[in-house]
Formats: structure tokens, sequence, C-alpha cells
């Protein structure tokens, strides 16, 4: 089903690029494309990783809330990050929400934390034994830094459970080079005025399984059946959260003569392939350009730190953003990329320039809305009288472009520091960085690629030592392999071979066996149900996840207990996702879908009868197509079609039969 879904999105894609006359075909393995990734997916445990909190999420109000200053976090090698310091330097606080049940002193940093969960340990080598991973002997509990304030301690612990694993999927084999666990982050809930970033710490603690692969992933379609395998793989343990937010991918890329780059965080299995292709149409565009900006003669020294004020200009100005920073007493910086002209507004993928690249620099170093361009003007109510001033104030010449923003001065000028650093970089190619999924498969500038040395042991967790006995204790039950299930879904619930896979590959093959035993629907419209309606329902935008298991069993067993109708539970599906605290009940009644009585039916069909007793008499039996279609429309999701079927042949024929014998009596 992923792969339908990724299919669609490349063929839009396709047709836009006919659109625009570009040929894209790209030899992947020959272009020489390598992809690793991590995949990290919250495990369903009782407890956190090191405490005993619920490893939940809350909605509430926090019922408490403090204040910390990030400050840069030193590893033993002495490294701090550039982009942590610079943090720390703008003197950005962190505000961190809690709740009891969530959360205690291990989460706040006031209380050591305690030993490793065993439940988690469990459950990791569980999946290391079914990739043929080997254990190791001892568990240690390392820190890894973390720059952004999403741990309270400046630290995330994570531990190596196994090595050396292997995933196949077709002919690819693909070595996964560890299991580990991890304490997921806290999560962030927005950035406040004053430099102050909110952070809800119920997620932080709560284990994650990270399975690593060896860059050997060499293209994008390759890239999301390995995902998808080793979802797969995770959740035939039957022991993972799941949900969107509870997998979470790190996609690392590179090509010869671009750069190794990571995308941090991707959600959506079915947006894996698409990232990968996105990036390496990225990089090969980046490529492209760095060598025509060299064909100019632009060299990196030539792009110099000098920042134009250039306000006046701007005095009368029709710009809105530029009017209110005016208003505010701000000012308007500029400075000159030599030969740049043209550069900027050049596509590196859909709705991504290598402009928007230097505004998400912008926004980052210089905490600015964004940056201005001659290569879009005029626009934004920026006139080209305007422009023409603008380049004679920046003494510009006709191939140089310019770039400003309008902000406090000290904003504006780590903006455009942070831009001409990225235009130094494009006479280069393409900057090694870290970066972030947008929801349409591009990618956007997330900080800067942290150095290496980022680990150093936490002491305050003894070792957990693994002995071979609790291994073979856990070799002997392990889960149903994929394949095996493959075969057994396939005999036990006489599903296709197609219906079988997509009910293994998504969420739900658990929840699938559940619905049919209990409901006794038949096992074809529970797995279409739970694979193509659900797909189709979040295609139209419909928040499915919002709807609970226990729900969509509940609508099941009103289905077998004919109170409602199958056609109708798309609807009820679809009502229960905008009325998060009502039930099952609640949607049949509000929606109409409550089943009709044998009584109310016929009435609904001699009705029908009635009103088209012209084409009745004028048709014969014929007619009964038109009325089902007629009576159907009425009841859809009210009754079955069976029902309605039976139902009406019985009054056509005791109509026409009626029809025959009065005349003569
Ligand atoms: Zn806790």
């Amino acid at each position: 089903m992923q792969a339908s879904f990724h299919n669609e999105l490349f063929l839009r894609k396709q047709a836009e690029n006919k659109e625009k006359d570009i040929a894209l075909e790209i030899d992947y393995a020959k272009l020489g494309l390598k992809v690793g990734l991590e995949i990290h997916q919250q495990l369903d445990t009782s407890a956190k990783l090191f405490c005993k909190c619920k490893p939940e999420l809350f909605k509430e109000e926090p019922e408490i809330t403090f204040l910390r200053k990030l400050r840069p976090t030193q590893s033993e090698l002495g490294q701090i990050d550039p982009a942590a310091y610079f943090e720390f330097q703008k003197g950005v606080k962190i505000l961190y929400e809690a709740n009891k049940a969530t959360s205690c002193l291990v989460e706040m940093d006031e209380e050591p934390p305690h030993p490793l969960n065993m439940e988690a340990v469990e459950i990791a080598l569980t999946v290391a034994l079914m990739i043929k991973a080997k254990p190791v002997d001892e568990i240690h509990v390392m820190r890894k830094t973390v720059i952004d304030g999403s741990n309270t301690t400046g630290f995330q612990r994570t531990c190596v459970v196994a090595l050396n694993g292997v995933v196949r999927v077709g002919e690819k084999i693909v070595p996964i080079e560890h299991v580990s666990l991890e304490e997921d982050a806290a999560r962030k809930m927005g950035e406040e005025e004053g430099n102050i970033i909110r952070y809800r710490i119920d997620r932080l603690g709560i284990p994650l399984i990270e399975v690593t692969t060896a860059p050997v992933i060499n293209s994008p379609k390759e890239a999301g059946e390995i995902a998808l395998a080793i979802g797969t793989i995770l959740r035939a343990t039957g022991r993972v959260k799941r949900g969107l937010g509870t997998i979470r991918q790190d996609i690392n890329i590179s090509i010869p003569n671009g750069a190794l780059i990571e995308i941090k965080g991707l959600q959506e299995l079915e947006l894996l392939s698409l990232v990968v292709e996105y990036e390496v149409q990225r990089q090969l565009n980046l490529i492209k350009i760095s060598e025509e900006i060299k064909e100019r003669g632009v060299k990196g020294e030539e792009i110099k730190d000098e920042f134009f004020d250039v306000t006046d200009v701007f005095k009368r100005t029709k710009c809105k953003v530029i009017r209110k920073a005016l208003d505010k007493n701000q000012k308007v910086l500029a400075v000159k990329l030599p030969k740049f002209k043209g550069f900027l507004k050049r596509e590196l993928t859909p709705n991504l320039r290598l402009g928007t690249e230097m505004a998400d620099r912008a926004r980052f170093w210089g905490r600015v809305g964004g940056i201005f361009h001659t290569d879009e003007l005029p626009a934004y109510g920026i006139i080209t009288e305007e422009a023409e001033e603008l380049k004679e104030v920046a003494k510009a010449e006709e191939q140089d472009a310019i770039v400003f923003v309008a902000d406090s001065p000290e904003n504006g000028r780590d903006a455009l520091k942070a831009v001409m650093e990225r235009a130094r970089e494009a006479i280069k190619g393409v900057p090694e960085e870290t970066r972030a999924p947008n929801p349409d498969g591009t990618t956007r500038y997330m900080r800067p690629r942290p150095g290496a040395a980022r680990m150093y042991p936490e002491t305050d967790i003894p070792l957990t030592y693994i002995t071979e006995d609790y291994i073979k204790k856990i070799s002997s039950r392990l889960p149903e392999l994929p394949e095996q299930k493959l075969g057994r879904l396939m005999k036990e619930y006489r599903l296709n071979q197609k219906l079988a896979r997509q009910i293994l590959d998504s969420e739900y093959s658990e929840l699938f066996e559940t619905i049919v035993k209990e409901s006794g629907v038949s096992s074809t419209t529970v797995a279409a149900f739970l694979t193509e309606t659900l797909k189709s329902l979040k295609r139209d935008g419909i928040q499915v996840e919002k709807v609970s298991e226990n729900q969509i069993r509940e609508i099941f067993r009103s289905v077998s207990s004919k109170e409602t109708t199958k056609e109708a539970i798309p609807d009820i599906v679809r009502w229960l996702s905008k009325h998060e605290d009502k039930n099952v009940q609640e949607a049949i009644n509000n929606l109409g879908l409550k089943i009709l009585s044998r009584k109310e039916l016929e009435k609904i069909i001699e009705n029908a009868i009635e009103n088209n007793r012209k084409f009745v008499e004028e048709r014969g039996v014929k007619v009964f197509g038109l009325l089902m279609g007629v009576v159907m429309k009425e009841v859809r999701g009210k009754a079955s079609a069976g029902i309605v079927s039976e139902l009406l042949r019985k009054k056509l024929e005791k109509y026409h039969h009626h029809k025959k014998v009065s005349p003569s009596a």
C-alpha cells in the first residue's frame, strides 16, 4: 500500500516535470547514491526507560512548569556545539511543562536515573534476535550530547543492545549495524517572545528502540522498502506503540561530489522514498549551481561582511513587512552577493530555491521572519524604483544579487552573516547539514551537523549483564517472523496475497485478527477497511488516528449485531475523528445510520414503487435495477443491499400479481 501511495506522488511529480519540460530520469546506482537509515520506534512498556513514570502524553494544562537556561554542554573532548553555543549567547531559556502522572524528579534532572527498564531490554533483544544480531554481553549506558533543550540534562541516554544483524528485502541484503535503546526526548510545544522555548517532558524517557542500517541502500525505492521491512519486524513483537509520532526515521544521504546530509525525524513512512528522491535532486542542482557560479569567476573571499543600511530606500514603501519593521524603529540592512544574480531563484526541488535555503539559515541564526532578495523583485509591494535605488546604495553591478532584511540591527546582521556563509558554501557545492522533512517530502535547514565526539559514559547507571540463559529464554519464544505470518494470514483468513501483504505491512495486523475473531465480519471486509478505506480517508484529510482501536472494534461489533451496515463504516470513522469525546453509538445515532427495521424498509420500498408507478407499469420486472438504485440512495448505510433486494423483489412480484389479478376480480 505504501508503494502505491508513493507511486501516486511520484507520478504527480513526473507530470509536473513534464509540464516544465524537465527530463528526470536518474540511474541511482550509477550516480553512487548511498543511504543509511536509523529507525526509532517507541516501545509499549508499562514504565519509562529510567524511572517508573507512565510512558504517556498528556493533553491537559501542565501541573508543573520550570524554567532553565540553555547551557552548552561540553563533551569530554571539550567540543562545544556551535549551534548550542550560539543559542546560549542569545540567552535562550527553556520552559518545561510536566504533570505528575508522566514525570518525576528523574525527568526534571533532580534525581539520578533508576536502573535500565528490563522490559524494554527484553523487547530490544527480541528484535535483535529476529534480525540475527549478536547481543552484547554488557549493556553500557552512554550520554549523547543534545543541543536544543529537548533533554533537561543536556544529553540523551543511549545504549547498544546488539550488533551486526541483517534485514532482507527480495534480493537485497542490508546489514544492521546495531540495535540500541534510547530515551525519547521532550516534545517541543512552541516558542514564546523573549527567546523562550516550551518543551513538554511527558515524552522524555519513553523507551525507544533504534535500528541502524549500514549505508548500503542505493535507491529511493529500496530505502522505502527497507524501512517498511524493519517497521514490520518491530511491530511483529506486538510490543511497540502505534500511531503518528511513535516511529521516526533519520535518513543519511550522500552522493559523490555532494555531501552527507542527515534528515531527522521523518514520521510518515510513505514519504521516505520521495524524501530521498528530492534530496538527490537538491544535491544535483546545488552541484550544478556551484559549477555555474565558478564559471562566472566568483570567489568566496569576494563575499564581504559589508552591511548597507538601506532603510531610507523604503521610507515610503508599500511593502507591509518592511512597513511594520520601520514602524517599530527597526532597520533594513542589505548585503551584496557578487555575480549571484539569477542563482537565488533557481529551483532545487519543488517549492525550494537557493534563496529559500538562505532564508532558512537567516531564520535560524538571525531569528528573523525571512529575507528579501533582488532575484524576486519587484514583489511583496516592493517596486522597481526601490529595487533600483537599493542597487545604487549597495553599489551593486548588473550581475550582483542583493539580500536584505527588516529587523533589529542585531538580528539583521546575524541573519545576513548566515546568508553570506550559505552563499560561500554555494560556490563550493553542497554544505553538510542536518535537515528536517516538510509535509510535501522536501526538506528544510535544521542546524549544522554536530561534531563527531558526542558520547561519554553515563556514570549513574550500573552495567546490565546479558547472560546466555537470558538470551536462550528470549530465543525460545520469538514472535512469528513477518514471512511466516504472511503465509498464516493467507491460509487462516483466506486472504489473497495482496491483501495479506497489505495487512502485514500496515500497523493493524493484530487488530485485524482481533476484529475478525470477535465480530465474525468477513475477513476480506475487515482487511479492506484497515488498508484501502483507512488510507483513502487519510488522503481526504481525515485524522483517522483520532479514532481508537477500541472504537474500530466496536464499529465492527455493531455491524455484526446488525445495528449498522458495513457500508456505513467510513462515515462513522469520519464522524468519530471529528468528535473525539463521542462513542460509536452516538455516531450511529447522530448520522442517522441506525439500521432500519423491516417495517420501515418495506414502507420506503412501497413509496418508491408508488412514486415510480409509470415505469413499473411500462417495464414490468425490468424496473428492478432502477428501483434498487432509488431505494439504496435513500437507505445507504441504514440497510444492507441484500435485504433491500429481497424485499424489493417480493414487493414487485406482489404488485404485478395484484395488477394481473385485480381487473378480472
Ligand atoms: Zn519519571
